[in-house]
Parts: structure tokens; C-alpha cells; sequence
């Protein structure tokens, strides 16, 4: 593959770039903002700084790029820029990286197109980036399917027989996918404990989140053809923080025979900036082995896995954030080229937006769980936060933070944060 310019470790802007930032130059990610009530449109971001790409577009910036149609930057959802293809997203990211370099005075020395075009971030707010059509939530992560079959059934056979020969996935609900800083009632539902013999109904009392990482669909597939693991890539255009919101009491009293089903579908919480895969090459890694060796279509070749740092906190009502765990994308037994040959080996047809999440991420040591089923191994051993208090599953009024970053020759590549704060059950 040719040489990414804009992923050049050596790259300085103009804009100014906090220590840490998870966006440096070399990241480039895609969002949709508005401010002030104004209408959402495409944006990308820069240290503290959001670039408007529509007023980008309108004084002209865009012209040398000769994009076919330009005014995909002033829809409200990027699925029109990310179905023009690899090649325009690609020219794009290395366009605005070219633009915003220590020494292109095009747009550093033009203070009125920045007044039009800049915006602090934290007066901004961010718009959920793509219409998702359809979502997958895969189960990819052996340490987090090892654990779960474990409580759930028997350690000396946790994983089922399937799971190493396909990457397990169940269909999603899209409809109630939610920005990062979407507030969510606790939800309620059917459950039925051991001890007692028939179901109630009740708010949950075992809510949940789950440490995931989703893809961004970027090509459309017609039903009957099926992508390869080799060309997968090319219909992945970026990368979200995903918490998949579960209750666990809900989940296991309904999900046999036919998988998660209210459980899942109250919520999930996405980050705002979509990371290109493109600005994520610098991050690639093996995959774990794969044995028994997989079937044909499931087999790949080079590094498909990639090395992202991630995180979860937890702050109690008006309280400090709790570090609970630290895991990395790159535990993740099935990779995403796997996860899309997988999907649509039977025909299946993906649309450009469709979100496929990875499933929990786990890693070996207790301290990487990626969800607090097994943090606290279903609620035997409570969490101690930082300001004395116990949690076993989640509480009204608390708030979920993930973060990731990828960090190599000196340069982090991050996704900002994926927030959300549970709210007690809607009357
Ligand atoms: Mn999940």
C-alpha cells in the first residue's frame, strides 16, 4: 500500500495542540457538530479546535481536491461522503492534513475564513455521525466469552463448540444508538431470580456497560455477494468507542433460545469522532493464533488487529472518576475483516453507516474486564470506587467513561470520550 502522508509521526500544524490530545494532526477524524441551534453539518478536529469542512467547501479550500460533490460536507450525516469510497476518503484526510501543516499559509494567514470555520470544542455539540441502518454486535473477545460461559454455565467448557469456528454475532437494534453525552433512563423489564419461582417485572438491578469498539460500514455490498477477508478493509471507513448498555438480569432470563433481546436494545452510547482506519495503520498488530484453523473464507493474511489502549471509569453522582479497567483492541480473538466475511458470507447486503461492534473486550488479568459481570464476577466482588462507595452493577446517577488511544513515535492517536450518565427508570 502507498505511504499514508498524512500519518507522517514528523507532521507539525499550525493549530494549537494540547500535550496528550488524542488529536494531533495525524488523526483527522470525521464528526457532525452544530452550534447554537444551527443545522448539523461535517467537521474534523484538531487539539481543541473544530474545523467546519462545509465552510471549508463554501470559501473554496476544497476546490484543489476536485471532489465530485462537494456538498456531502453540508449534510447532517456523513453517509454521503463516506459512500463516494476509499480513494475520496482517503484524498481528503491527506488534503486537510496538507492544509492545516506548519507552513501552508493558505488558510493559516486567512483569520476571517478561520473566524467562519473554527470552533472551540467544548462550545460545540457533536451529532450522531452516520445514519446507522442496520447493527451487529459480534462476540469476539475469547477471555470475555471464556468468562461469561464460566458463570454462566460450566468453567471446563465455557466456550461452546462454535466459537473458535465463527465469529459468534447476533443482530442489534440501530434506532436506539446514542451520542456520547445522551443521558439513559435505567430500563425495566421481565426477570426472574433463582430463589423465586415465577417472573416480575421490575427496573433492572444488575444494569451494565460493555467495553467495545465499533466499525463504520463504508461501501454498500448487493445481497448474494459476499466481501473477503482480503477486501474487507475497503468497506470499513472508521472506527467509534461503542458501550454497549446491557442489563444482565433482563439477559438472562430471556435470551435462550434466540440471544439478547430487551437486555440490549434500550441502548448503546457511541463516541463522536469517527478514527479512519486510515490514521489507525500505524497501530496494526497480529492477530492472536487461530486454532483449530478456521475455514477458507475466514482465513486472512497480514495484520488485521489493532493496538488501542482502552479504558473504562466510573464517576458516582457529582464524584471523582474511578479507573475499573484497562484493556486493548488488540485481545480481540476475530478480526473485523473476519467479523465482515463472516456477515456476509451467506449474502447478506451491507449499507453504507451499518455499525458492527466487536463484542466486549477483555483481556487476561481481572483488572481488563471489560464489562462489571465480570469486574465484579456477576456482583461476588464489589468494586471499591474512589470515594469509599461499593458497586456491583451500575447506579442511578452514575456516569460511564470510555476512552482509547493508540500511541506511537511520540504521536496518540485517540478517540476522544464516549460518555453517558444513567438516569433512575422513566415513570
Ligand atoms: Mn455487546
Amino acid at each position: 500500500m502507498a505511504t499514508i502522508k498524512a500519518n507522517n509521526p514528523a507532521l507539525k500544524t499550525w493549530i494549537k495542540v494540547p500535550k496528550n490530545s488524542d488529536f494531533p494532526i495525524q488523526n483527522i477524524p470525521f464528526g457532525i457538530f452544530s452550534y447554537q441551534g444551527s443545522s448539523p453539518r461535517a467537521c474534523t478536529r484538531i487539539g481543541d479546535t473544530v474545523i467546519d469542512l462545509s465552510v471549508l467547501v463554501e470559501l473554496g479550500f476544497f476546490d484543489k481536491l476536485r471532489l465530485e460533490d462537494a456538498s456531502v460536507f453540508h449534510a447532517e450525516v456523513l453517509n454521503d461522503f463516506i459512500s463516494l469510497g476509499k480513494p475520496v476518503w482517503r484524498k481528503t484526510r491527506e488534503h486537510l492534513s496538507w492544509l492545516f501543516q506548519e507552513d501552508n499559509t493558505l488558510l493559516k494567514d486567512d483569520k476571517e475564513a478561520q473566524k467562519q470555520a473554527f470552533y472551540a470544542a467544548d462550545k460545540v455539540v457533536m451529532h450522531l455521525p452516520v445514519q446507522i441502518g442496520d447493527y451487529t454486535d459480534f462476540y469476539s473477545s475469547m477471555e470475555h466469552a471464556t468468562n461469561v460461559g464460566s458463570m454462566f454455565r460450566d468453567p471446563k467448557n465455557a466456550l461452546l463448540p462454535n466459537w473458535k469456528h465463527l465469529p459468534v454475532g447476533y443482530h442489534g437494534r440501530a434506532s436506539s444508538i446514542v451520542i456520547s453525552g445522551t443521558e439513559i433512563h435505567r430500563p425495566k423489564g421481565q426477570i426472574k431470580p433463582a430463589d423465586v419461582e415465577l417472573p416480575f417485572f421490575t427496573p433492572t438491578r444488575q444494569l451494565d456497560f460493555e467495553l467495545e469498539v465499533a466499525f463504520i460500514v463504508g461501501g454498500n455490498t448487493q445481497m448474494g455477494e459476499s466481501v473477503t477477508t482480503e477486501n474487507a478493509e475497503d468497506y470499513i471507513f472508521g472506527l467509534v468507542l461503542f458501550n454497549d448498555w446491557s442489563a444482565r438480569d433482563i439477559q438472562a432470563w430471556e435470551y435462550v433460545p434466540l440471544g439478547p433481546f430487551l437486555a440490549k436494545n434500550f441502548a448503546s452510547t457511541i463516541s463522536p469522532w469517527i478514527v479512519t482506519l486510515d490514521a489507525l495503520e500505524p497501530f496494526r498488530t497480529a492477530t492472536p493464533k487461530q486454532k483449530p484453523e478456521v475455514l477458507d473464507y475466514l482465513k486472512f493474511k497480514g495484520k488485521k488487529n489493532f493496538d488501542i489502549n482502552l479504558e473504562v471509569s466510573i464517576a458516582p453522582d457529582k464524584g471523582k472518576e474511578s479507573l475499573i479497567c484497562k484493556s486493548n483492541f488488540k485481545y480481540m480473538y476475530w478480526n473485523m475483516s473476519q467479523q465482515l466475511a463472516h456477515h456476509t458470507v451467506g449474502g447478506c447486503n451491507m449499507r453504507v453507516g451499518d455499525m458492527c461492534a466487536s463484542g466486549t473486550i477483555s483481556g487476561s488479568s481481572p483488572d481488563s474486564y471489560g464489562s462489571l459481570l465480570e469486574l465484579t464476577w456477576k456482583g461476588t466482588k464489589p468494586l471499591k470506587l474512589k470515594d469509599g462507595s461499593e458497586r456491583k452493577f451500575i447506579e442511578d446517577g452514575d456516569t460511564v467513561v470510555i476512552r482509547g488511544y493508540g500511541e506511537k513515535d511520540g504521536i496518540r492517536i485517540g478517540f476522544g470520550e464516549c460518555v453517558c450518565k444513567i438516569l433512575p427508570t422513566k415513570k
